[in-house]
């Protein structure tokens, strides 16, 4: 019975690794400044940097990749941004 739990479970962790690089490459070229858009709405997408400071206004969005209808919105990772830097 604990078979198909494993099996369930490496299915899922792949796909999420497959995901997890895909944002880390759209995250690296717009980091870069090129543009990218929206694989859904074909709008172009907005990165939203975390602040740096303590003086920076705190954004009422999170740190993220975000589209202008809302279908692309990628949680952004600080620490793996600061990697990438
Ligand atoms: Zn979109």
């Amino acid at each position: 019975m604990s078979e198909t739990q494993k099996l369930d479970f490496s299915a899922v962790n792949g796909t999420t690794l497959a995901s997890f690089n895909q944002h880390k490459n759209l995250i690296k070229r717009m980091l870069k400044g090129n543009s990218a858009e929206c694989s859904e709405c074909k709008k172009p997408l907005t990165l939203q940097l975390p602040p740096n400071s303590n003086k920076a206004k705190s954004s009422d969005k999170a740190p993220g990749i975000y589209c202008a209808k809302g279908c692309t919105d990628i949680e952004l990772d600080i620490e793996a941004v600061a990697l990438m830097k």
